[in-house]
């Protein structure tokens, strides 16, 4: 049909035929290049002019000092019967309480309670909370910048082997991290951090693993703890696949691990995180809602899709402002 509209246009008139192909062209032509202003989805371009399309919005972020860090030491071995190691490497003298077979609403009253009133920055308090709906304790004290490992375990006359069949309604350990000097409690906005582990047992053999990590602040809220994907060659335990079906407040704010974004102002130089696409500039831009951290201040400003996953990027944020 239009073939043959073609071949009659040619021999009513060659040159309009040629004016009317060129005219095509030409607005075939302007659509795929953008001329007329509508988005063509599936070419990019790379102009300074089309950067302001492309740009993402930047997450408002606070940074907060996090005066607490904890990690397991002994995710292969770590066990109900035999006990798990914890690392501890805080900023001031803190107190650890671990809470055993603790019960999971219970906790989660108490994180609810901390939000209305009544502030958990004691082992006192959060006991106070917790209504005694625990099996055992045990607390430590734990002196700052002095990087401790304690070993956690249920005494053997208790004789727990096992913490029931799933699913359960108690979580097998809580530990509880608060600051031990009262002014310190001033200082920092976090005042304790309420770490959920799961401890393999004999019904439940999933090995070893940080379930939960709420930080809670001294003005009532509590985050969510949040992991941050880099490179391989940064810290291994980053690489660990996020924890899924969260429910805590609608409104979560990423709360960066500050302790990691502090190195990385100090000595940018010396990391080797390098931008996962210039591989030149030291990576600084966390991309949500993925988490990824593998761009640079300059190529930041062309992804409107994570060059990691693919997901497409809501909002970003950088982890240090200084360059900005
Ligand atoms: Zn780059
Ligand atoms: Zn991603």
């Amino acid at each position: 049909m239009a073939a043959a509209f073609l071949v009659a246009l040619y021999e009513y008139s060659p040159l309009f035929y040629i004016s009317v192909v060129f005219v095509c062209f030409l607005v075939t032509s302007g659509l795929v290049m953008g001329w007329f202003g509508w988005d063509v989805p599936v070419i990019l371009r790379n102009s300074e002019e089309t950067e302001s399309n492309v740009k993402v919005s930047q997450k408002q972020m606070r940074q907060v000092k996090n005066p607490f860090s904890l990690e397991i030491k002994n995710l292969t071995t770590a066990s109900a019967t035999s006990g798990i190691t914890l690392g501890l490497d805080c900023l001031e003298d803190c107190h650890l309480t671990c809470y055993w077979d603790c019960s999971v609403q219970r906790l989660h009253e108490a994180l609810q309670a901390h939000a209305r009133c009544l502030r958990l920055k004691t082992p006192q308090a959060f006991e106070d909370a917790l209504c005694n709906e625990y099996l055992y304790r045990q607390q430590y004290h734990i002196k700052k910048t002095e990087k401790e490992e304690k070993h956690c375990q249920l005494p053997e006359e208790a004789q727990i082997t096992d913490f029931g069949p799933v699913p359960r309604s108690r979580y097998p350990l809580v530990a509880l991290l608060t600051l031990a000097d009262e002014d310190n409690r001033e200082i920092y906005d976090i005042i304790a951090m309420v770490s959920i582990i799961h401890v393999p047992d004999n019904s439940y053999r999933l090995s070893c693993r940080m379930l939960y990590q709420y930080l809670l602040l001294a003005q009532g809220q509590f985050h969510d703890l949040k992991q941050l994907f880099m490179s391989a060659n940064s810290n291994a335990s980053s690489l660990n696949s996020p924890p899924s079906g969260r429910t805590i407040e609608d409104d979560r704010v990423l709360l960066e691990d500050v302790r990691l974004a502090g190195d990385e102002l100090e000595t940018p130089e010396e990391s080797s995180k390098d931008c996962v696409v210039c591989q030149n500039r030291p990576v600084n831009w966390v991309l949500l809602p993925c988490r990824h951290t593998c761009l640079c201040d300059e190529c930041v400003k062309y992804f409107q899709q994570c060059p990691m996953c693919r997901q497409f990027v809501g909002e970003s944020f950088p982890l240090s402002s200084q360059t900005q």
